[in-house]
Order: C-alpha cells, then sequence, then structure tokens
C-alpha cells in the first residue's frame, strides 16, 4: 500500500477530487488506482483567502507501486498498521481494573481481548443511570458525589467534546481510534487531525466496548469503591472494595489502578497505606466563552460557512513576563460549559459538546500554569488542598447550590464587577452569579489571565471581546499528585500494583490515558 501525503484538497473536494489530486502528485492515472482512503486530514487555515484541506491518503494500485514511489518524495511503501495483542497465558487470578474511565476501558478490553477476563471495578454508576445523574444535577443543583461528571462508566470523558488529538506519538494511537470507530464512534475520527466523538455519541461507545469486554469474559461491579489493598511481602494479593456500605474482598495479584485526577479520598487511602507519591505542577484558571459564530469568523475569513470546515477550534498560549504559562485547553466549539462538582459545596467547571457541535458558544479552558511552589506547603496533597479552597471560594462566590461566578471579560480587564451580559450568555447550566472573579481566584491567577487574554487576541481576533464570559473555577484540567511507578509501570512500593492514567500523572486526556491502560495491559501480559 502506498501512502502519500500533503495531498492539497479543495474546500468541497469529492472522491473523484481526492483520485485525481492522488493520480497527478504519484504520476500515474486515475484508473491505477484501486483504492484510496484518507489517512489524515487536517485544514490549512494559514492564509485566510486560500484555505483548503492538507491530506495524506492510502493508496492501493492495481499494479506498480514500487515504480509509483519512486518518482514521488511524498510517497512511501507502507505497510497496513495491526495491533498485535501480546500472547500470554491464562494468569492464575483475573487481574483487576479500577476505574472504566478510558484508561481502565481500554486495559480492560485488551486484557479481556488476551482472554484473561478482567474484573472492572467502578464506584460510579453505568452509563445510562450516569446520564440521568447529571442531568438531575443539572436541573436541581443537588450533587450525587458517587454518580456525576467526574465518576461513573466511562470516567471523566464520558460528558465531554470527546476530542481524542493528543500531543503524545504512539502507534497504539491507531488501535484506540479503530476501536472507538468499531464500537459506535464516527468512522471520520480514523482520519481527522483533529478528532471528536461528542458526548450523545461517546455514551454509546462506552457502553458497547462494555459489552464487547463483557462478551469476552469480563465483569463489571458498578457503584462499587476500592477502599483498600491486600499486600504481603511487597505484592498485591488483593482489592477490599465497599457496595452499599459491605465491604468484600476479592483476590488478585494484578491491579490497575485507573482512577482518574478526582478520587481524593482513594489517593489519601492509597497514602496511608505507603503507596509512593508526589506532588505534581498542574494548571487552574476559568472558562472563556465566545460567539462560536466569531470563532468561525477569525479562523476562517469569508470561508466561515463552508459547510466541510465545520465549527472552528483555537489553541493559544502565551509565556508572561512572570515566568507563568497561560493556555488555552480542551476547547470545545459549538459547546457548553459544564457543573463537573464531584464534592459538596465545591464548584467546578469543565467543558462539553455533542458530536454536531452546534451550540450557540465556543467554551475552553483558560488556565494559568500552577507550581509546587505556589502549593505553599511540602505536604503531598498540598496542590488538592489550593484545588479545594479555590472550589469552595467558586461556590461561595456563585452563591451556592453550584451556580458559578460569572464576569463579562471586559469588566474582567477594567476590574469591575459585571452588572449585565452583552451578546454572550453563559451556556453554564446550573445557573450563575454575575460578579467579580477577583472575589474567588488569588490575583497571581487573575493578573496572569488578565495578561494572557490581552496578548491572545493579538493571535486571535476577537479573543479580547469585551462581551465573552469566564465562569469560575476550571481546577480539575489534571492531576495535582502522581503515584510513582517504575519502569515496569508498577508501582514504586508494590509489585502487581499498575497506577495508570490521569490520576496516576502519566498521561492526559481521552487518548492519552487509554494509551497508557494498554501499555499496563500489555505489562501485564509480558
Ligand atoms: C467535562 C470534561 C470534558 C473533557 N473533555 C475532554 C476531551 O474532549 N478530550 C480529552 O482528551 N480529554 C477530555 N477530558 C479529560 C479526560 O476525560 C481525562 O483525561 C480522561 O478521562 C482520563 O482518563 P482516566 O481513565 O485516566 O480517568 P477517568 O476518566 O477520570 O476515570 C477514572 C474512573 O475511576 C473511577 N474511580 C475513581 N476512584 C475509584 C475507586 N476508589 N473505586 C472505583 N472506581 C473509582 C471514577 O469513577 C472514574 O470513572 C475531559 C474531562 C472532563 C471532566
Amino acid at each position: 500500500m502506498i501512502r502519500l501525503k500533503d495531498l492539497s484538497l479543495p474546500l468541497g473536494y469529492d472522491e473523484t477530487t481526492l483520485r485525481k489530486a492522488a493520480a497527478r502528485q504519484l504520476n500515474i492515472r486515475q484508473t491505477d488506482i484501486r483504492t484510496i482512503s484518507l489517512y489524515k486530514r487536517s485544514v490549512d487555515a494559514r492564509k485566510k483567502d486560500r484555505i483548503h484541506f492538507l491530506a495524506t491518503a492510502d493508496i492501493v494500485l492495481h499494479t506498480g507501486e514500487t515504480a509509483a514511489v519512486k518518482g514521488c518524495r511524498s510517497a512511501e511503501i507502507i505497510k497496513e498498521y495491526r495491533y498485535s495483542l501480546p500472547v500470554c497465558k491464562k494468569l492464575p487470578q483475573r487481574p483487576v481494573i479500577i476505574g472504566s474511565g478510558s484508561c481502565g476501558l481500554f486495559a480492560a478490553l485488551i486484557l479481556a481481548q488476551a482472554g484473561q477476563e478482567p474484573v472492572i471495578i467502578e464506584r460510579g454508576r453505568d452509563v445510562d443511570r450516569r446520564t440521568a445523574d447529571v442531568d438531575a444535577f443539572r436541573r436541581t443543583g443537588l450533587l450525587d458525589t458517587a454518580s456525576n461528571i467526574q465518576f461513573g462508566e466511562g470516567g471523566a470523558g464520558t460528558f465531554s467534546d470527546g476530542k481524542l488529538n493528543t500531543g503524545t506519538k504512539d502507534s497504539r494511537i491507531r488501535k484506540v481510534l479503530s476501536e472507538f470507530a468499531a464500537h459506535g464512534a464516527p468512522q471520520e475520527i480514523l482520519y481527522l487531525a483533529k478528532p471528536h466523538i461528542g458526548t450523545d455519541r461517546l455514551r454509546t461507545t462506552v457502553r458497547n466496548i462494555r459489552r464487547t469486554i463483557e462478551s469476552l469474559g469480563g465483569t463489571y461491579y458498578f457503584e462499587t469503591k476500592l477502599v483498600g489493598l491486600k499486600t504481603a511481602d511487597g505484592r498485591v494479593t488483593g482489592v477490599i472494595l465497599e457496595h452499599n456500605g459491605t465491604q468484600t474482598a476479592i483476590d488478585t495479584g494484578h491491579v490497575v489502578l485507573a482512577i482518574g485526577h478526582s478520587a481524593r479520598d482513594t489517593f489519601e487511602m492509597l497514602h496511608r497505606k505507603g503507596i509512593m507519591m508526589e506532588q505534581k505542577p498542574f494548571a487552574m484558571g476559568v472558562r472563556i466563552e465566545h460567539l462560536q459564530e466569531n470563532i468561525n469568523r477569525s479562523q476562517y475569513g469569508t470561508f466561515c460557512h463552508h459547510p466541510q470546515l465545520g465549527a472552528a477550534d483555537y489553541k493559544l498560549a502565551v509565556h508572561l513576563s512572570s515566568g507563568r504559562g497561560v493556555y488555552t485547553f480542551c476547547m470545545c466549539p459549538g459547546g457548553t460549559v459544564v457543573a463537573a462538582a464531584s464534592e459538596e459545596n465545591r464548584l467546578v467547571t469543565n467543558g462539553m459538546s455533542e458530536f454536531a457541535r452546534d451550540g450557540r458558544n465556543a467554551n475552553a479552558a483558560l488556565l494559568v500554569g500552577v507550581n509546587t511552589a505556589d502549593f505553599g506547603s511540602e505536604d503531598i496533597f498540598a496542590g488538592i488542598a489550593l484545588q479545594r479552597r479555590l472550589e469552595e471560594q467558586a461556590f461561595k462566590t456563585g452563591g451556592g447550590r453550584y451556580r458559578a461566578p460569572v464576569q463579562r471579560v471586559g469588566d474582567f480587564l477594567n476590574r469591575q464587577p459585571s452588572a449585565a451580559l452583552g451578546e454572550v450568555l453563559p451556556s453554564y447550566t446550573a445557573g450563575y452569579t454575575l460578579t467579580a472573579l477577583d472575589k474567588c481566584l488569588p490575583s497571581w491567577i487573575t493578573d496572569s489571565l488578565r495578561e494572557g487574554i490581552q496578548r491572545m487576541d493579538q493571535r486571535l481576533h476577537g479573543f479580547a471581546h469585551p462581551d465573552a464570559v469566564l465562569t469560575a473555577v476550571e481546577s480539575r484540567s489534571s492531576s495535582p499528585v502522581r503515584i510513582v511507578r517504575d519502569e515496569t509501570m508498577q508501582s514504586v512500593s508494590l509489585k502487581g500494583f499498575y497506577p495508570a492514567g490521569e490520576g496516576a500523572g502519566y498521561a492526559g486526556g481521552i487518548t492519552s490515558a487509554a494509551v497508557d491502560g494498554i501499555k499496563t495491559a500489555e505489562m501485564i501480559l509480558s
């Protein structure tokens, strides 16, 4: 098969245009092409008057592939990627996976595909009941601490934009995308440079992967929490679980700990058990919302209504004179700001979108880098304490019942409280209070955000639009602790115990957590 890079495709291209462009670049006839499919496609919007797609295509010719590649520097012969499952004898006891987020899900899938019949323990509810709980929270402001945006089947990514792009490079990413696509995600994720599933499609996908795992002998226990470990001679020998107030144990020699970054009680329990952890830098800030129409215009100019382009995204980062970094993260085109709390009286925001990304607003996290020196203490959990402080202040400033503090960007930059909104209405569905964000965020965050917003406006016209709105607080973008593991991915304190994914501090985002889950499963199988 030939992989052909740097194909330039016009907006509105179709299969014929694609074949024509490939044939021209390879210097062959269109009829020489047996099959052609996109491997990657991105939007090139650097020149606003010539927006087009840049693509890589996989091509099978009737004959003469070697000759065709010889004369073309952007083409190479490749072997189609196939994930190969490590071969391993049946383990003496079933491996146990704690957490069904993307890390746990993919660790479980690989172990199930390898015939190991994993047991999956999830403190939250299955995706259908969880969806009802999340909806109820939005409507009533009554939080279920066991089933919410952070906890439950599919983990933190279930109610998200389902962005699958990652800064990491690993051939297993293809395995992740293929499994998502085979289980109900849109097929375009296989070739888009910035693939996304959308929360509506993700829920089905997560449920379908669970069914595959169960069909291969895996077992799920929902509303069941890891509360303790059984150990002997420096090895894990079992897990202690709690369901409906009753404790039980499962004996096992292999535990994948994929608990995400919000399981603060579990971090504390593990620390008490002597599992080595360390402080980790992270980031905090707010969500920023603009009209999606304005983002589209800034990014795509006169092409902003082209149906093949969809809702535009952005990614911005600036380095301030203070030495701090300010950056946008987890941008959700056409999405909403969601109430993402998991603890009583502590407010957390995040963002999500449906696959169609057709909401009125665009939102993104606008974050300030937090160093361990900002924690103000050497305590392992000082980062969590800082998160909790800001989440409590945001809750109070919002006026309770998870109403979020909101401020117009114009007022924020002028250091005056907001009394009215302009053209951008906050999408945060649990209600909001117009205020001054300086009331709930420390000055090293607000001052950095002020400078950051103005600097970012020079890169993305309209970013500092006075009517854009800020919603506080975005405190859970990544884990403030790391559970230290060795080169075999096991905890340095306990053999057979594999801290993985976002919560362990070794991955960030749906795809990279999934890849970490796959690697962990491979390590167990090896
Ligand atoms: C609203 C929102 C939107 C996001 N959008 C995106 C996005 O578009 N793209 C992207 O790449 N990333 C996104 N993220 C981040 C992404 O969801 C995480 O990086 C990813 O889910 C991490 O996967 P994980 O499996 O390591 O942890 P998680 O997904 O957090 O899963 C951990 C699971 O463990 C369970 N658990 C915790 N403690 C215990 C215990 N003691 N016993 C049993 N179970 C336990 C939890 O209930 C949870 O289900 C978003 C996050 C949120 C909250």
